[in-house]
């Protein structure tokens, strides 16, 4: 039996969880969803880890996701000799032009990315290695030389990630290396998209405009908010998006700290204002890459980000090169369930009431008020039919104290799904009568553990039965 509780976990995959009987348990114990980090993935490995995901779902019989992260505009330095050591007061220069090795007397940083003298201006910082180092431009000759001084130092070492917090970046936000892992990713049917350093809301149309003509059906994506452009544009960028990250890890780098809770806080009322999906990721459980148990704050962290009624939690280094990832998972699912079963915490609804205007405003209505109905009756169940998921997300907002079963006979979206807060879905394709139908997933939902004698069911349906109908119809029931 596989564990159930409302939030969702997304485990990153790496050398770690290479085999099937590690992905195997990480799903009996709690992950929802799968991320594939491109940033470091090899097309013929993620090929193999995205077979072996399908197969764990069908031996458990339960749905999992598998989301596709893109690395986005990520900038890099070159190669470094072992050693090599920056000291504040330091002058380096970074170069387009030739592939020097850095080292400690030639300090000459290689940096692939053309535009840097043209993007900088002196006074921007430049940060290196997740902001370890931090060095000031000086000079820039605007063409293929930056000068710069070290301001905090530390040893350095190849291939490390820049960060530029101050500078306006002309990378599109769709690379080269983006569109060649984006046009895998659809080819291997991957359930959820995530673009990295996002900016603007343009760079989330411009994803899904390629996707379109890519792929012959929708794939979410997922914004990943990680750059104060993007939190500055948060209210455009939410309208593109399908749901958000809160990636703490960059944005740690290229805001204050201090100022990441705040903004995390923020983020996660705007997803739920607009009935979309949000992550928390990055550093839940660090400790727990090389420790058997989590810090007291990291238990703190996941833990609020229940209460916060956030949709997932993320794993990245936890589980894709950590020691003992299974360990995490049951250690993150152990908090999770331990909130949700509090009588203490109710998770906030923000999701704004219907009107008029909104679109299908019929099925809003509806699925606002069944989840309404089961508190009134204190449903164990919502279920509802869904073709495009919309009533899914709908209800999902509304985080109800019921679990909520969605069926549905869409392939395509089923898997998706699964990182809705509260939502576990099902495929269904029988076309029943009503009376056929709610009686037949009262025995699913019975088979399945979230039903037992007497417990009441509130159902969203379209009637007539129909395999593309909006839901117009609220049903109760009784086992
Ligand atoms: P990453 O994104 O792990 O792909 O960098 C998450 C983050 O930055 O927090
Ligand atoms: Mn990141």
């Amino acid at each position: 039996m596989v564990v159930h509780k409302k939030t969702k976990i997304v485990a990153t995959l790496g050398p770690s969880t290479t085999s099937y009987k590690t992905k195997l348990k990480m799903v009996k114990n709690g992950v929802n969803v799968f991320r594939i980090n491109f940033s470091h993935a090899e097309h013929e490995t993620v090929r193999k880890q995205i077979k072996q995901i399908r197969k764990v779902s069908k031996e458990l019989n339960t749905v999992v996701a598998v989301l596709a992260d893109l690395q986005g505009p990520k900038l890099r330095i070159g190669k470094v000799a072992k050693g090599t050591v920056l000291h504040p007061g330091d002058k380096i220069t970074f170069t387009t032009k030739n592939k020097v090795v850095t080292d400690n007397d030639n300090k000459t940083l290689y940096i692939t990315y053309k535009q840097l003298p043209q993007d900088v201006f002196p006074g921007e910082t430049i940060l290196i290695d997740d902001g370890k180092i931090q060095v000031k431009v000086l000079k820039t000759n605007k063409k293929d030389t930056v000068e710069a001084k070290v301001v905090e130092g530390g040893a350095l070492s190849s291939k490390k990630g820049i960060n530029l917090p101050d500078t306006k970046i002309s990378l599109p936000a769709l690379t080269k290396k983006d569109k060649k892992d984006l046009l895998f990713a659809i080819e291997q049917k991957v359930d959820w998209i995530a673009l990295s350093f996002v900016r603007s809301a343009d760079d989330l149309i411009m994803i899904n405009e390629y996707i379109r003509q890519h792929s012959d059906y929708k794939i979410p994506v997922i914004a990943k908010i990680e750059k104060p452009e993007a939190v500055k544009n948060i209210d455009k960028i939410i309208k593109q998006a399908d749901a958000l990250m809160v990636a703490r890890g960059d944005l740690g780098i290229e805001l204050p700290l201090q100022e990441v809770p705040l903004i995390q806080k923020k983020l996660v009322h705007i997803a739920k204002l607009h009935q979309k999906p949000v992550i928390i990721a990055t550093q839940m459980m660090e400790s727990m890459i090389t420790n058997a148990i989590p810090t007291r704050a990291e238990v703190n962290d996941v833990a609020n980000s229940v209460m916060d009624g956030a949709d997932a939690v993320m794993l990245s280094a936890e589980t894709s090169i950590g020691n003992n990832p299974v360990k995490v998972i049951k250690q993150v699912t152990k908090i999770i369930k331990q909130v949700e079963d509090s009588e203490l915490i109710k998770v906030p609804e923000i999701a704004p009431v219907p009107e008029h205007r909104d679109e299908r405003f019929i099925s809003q209505v509806v699925c606002f008020n069944a989840s309404k109905i089961a508190k009134d009756v204190s449903a164990k169940v919502i279920s509802t039919f869904t073709a495009s998921g919309f009533s899914a997300y709908k209800i999902s907002a509304r985080r109800p104290a019921a679990d909520i079963l969605v069926f549905t006979a869409n392939k395509r979206i089923l898997n998706s799904l699964a990182l809705l807060w509260g939502v576990v879905p099902f495929y269904y394709d029988k076309m029943l009568s009503t009376d056929d139908t709610i009686r037949d997933i009262e025995k699913i939902a019975c088979q399945n553990g979230y039903l037992q004698d007497d417990d009441m069911m509130v159902s969203v349906l379209s009637m007539p039965i129909s395999e593309k109908g909006m839901v117009n119809t609220i049903r109760i029931t009784q086992v």
